[in-house]
């Protein structure tokens, strides 16, 4: 049975890198990884400038297209934290935090056309509480990450809280207002009830691959979702879950092949349309 890993993030700055990551993701069982950037703070790079989160998306791009071992897609965006982060440690405007964000879309469309990007992510809303204006702001970038996918077609990965109907229905309203298409829409890190109502709705989820909502979603859940390791390849702070340690926990299910088939094979061909292992 090949494994997909829906969402990691690979640092080679503090980490493994990617490299190392799909090696020992591989020998694991691994054939699929979706490689997301973290934060300008996370590569050391920490002022609130488009030439910091330039150098990201390029450090990012250039290490996950060196990734052999397994299939990969790369993504970058600007997630809902930052939004936070930049107010309160370096004391943007909110107006400036939502020029500088829609500046970083521009330059990840751009890298998305010139083939070093596949997709965006994390874009998407606090889950955590905030300012009414820093979650508006949230949302119109991520409004703007679905214009670009609508008009590229790529995949975007939503990073949102998680209140269930009201979670998905509001991302619905705003891609079906935007003539976005679902399809490449992704509720990633999703609980159980965001994630089967996001699947009644025609998105795609991942579910955090930990022991509880393994065997949960296994027996419970439509196979309309991918499980996500969301590992974040740091020595100093060691994730709970690794992409291989999933791997392993998948493969000792028993009698589930054809579900984990949909799981780790057909819903990633479908989202990323590429070839099968
Ligand atoms: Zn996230
Ligand atoms: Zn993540």
């Amino acid at each position: 049975m090949p494994i997909a890993d829906g969402h990691l993030h690979p640092n080679a700055a503090k980490g493994l890198g990617a490299e190392a990551i799909a090696e020992r993701f591989r020998r694991s069982g691994g054939w699929f990884m979706a490689l997301v950037s973290l934060p300008p703070s996370s590569y050391d790079l920490d002022s609130p400038s488009l030439e910091a989160y330039s150098r990201v998306i390029d450090h990012h791009a250039k290490e996950c297209r060196r990734v052999n071992a397994v299939k990969v897609v790369c993504l970058s965006g600007f997630h809902p934290a930052d939004v936070d982060r930049l107010i309160d440690r370096h004391k943007l405007e909110p107006l400036q935090v939502l020029s500088l964000a829609y500046r970083v879309l521009e330059l990840v469309e751009l890298k998305i056309r010139t083939g070093e990007l596949d997709g965006i992510g994390e874009v998407g809303r606090q889950h955590y509480k905030t300012s009414s204006t820093r979650a508006l702001i949230s949302q119109l970038i991520l409004e703007r990450a679905m214009e670009i996918s609508r008009d590229l077609g790529v995949p975007v990965h939503m990073h949102l809280e998680q209140e269930g109907e009201a979670t998905v229905y509001l991302v619905d309203l705003a891609a079906r207002r935007l003539s976005a298409r679902p399809q490449l829409l992704l509720f990633h890190h999703a609980e159980p009830r965001v994630a089967r109502e996001a699947s009644q709705r025609g998105y795609p989820s991942t579910l955090h691959g930990v022991p509880r909502l393994i065997e949960y979603a296994i027996r419970s859940l439509e196979p309309s979702f991918t499980f996500e390791s969301d590992y974040v390849d740091d020595v100093r702070r060691p994730s709970s879950v690794s992409p291989w340690g999933m791997a392993e926990q998948l493969l000792a299910l028993r009698g589930e092949e054809e579900k984990l088939y949909r799981i780790n094979v057909d819903n990633v061909v479908k989202l990323y349309g590429i070839e099968p292992p």
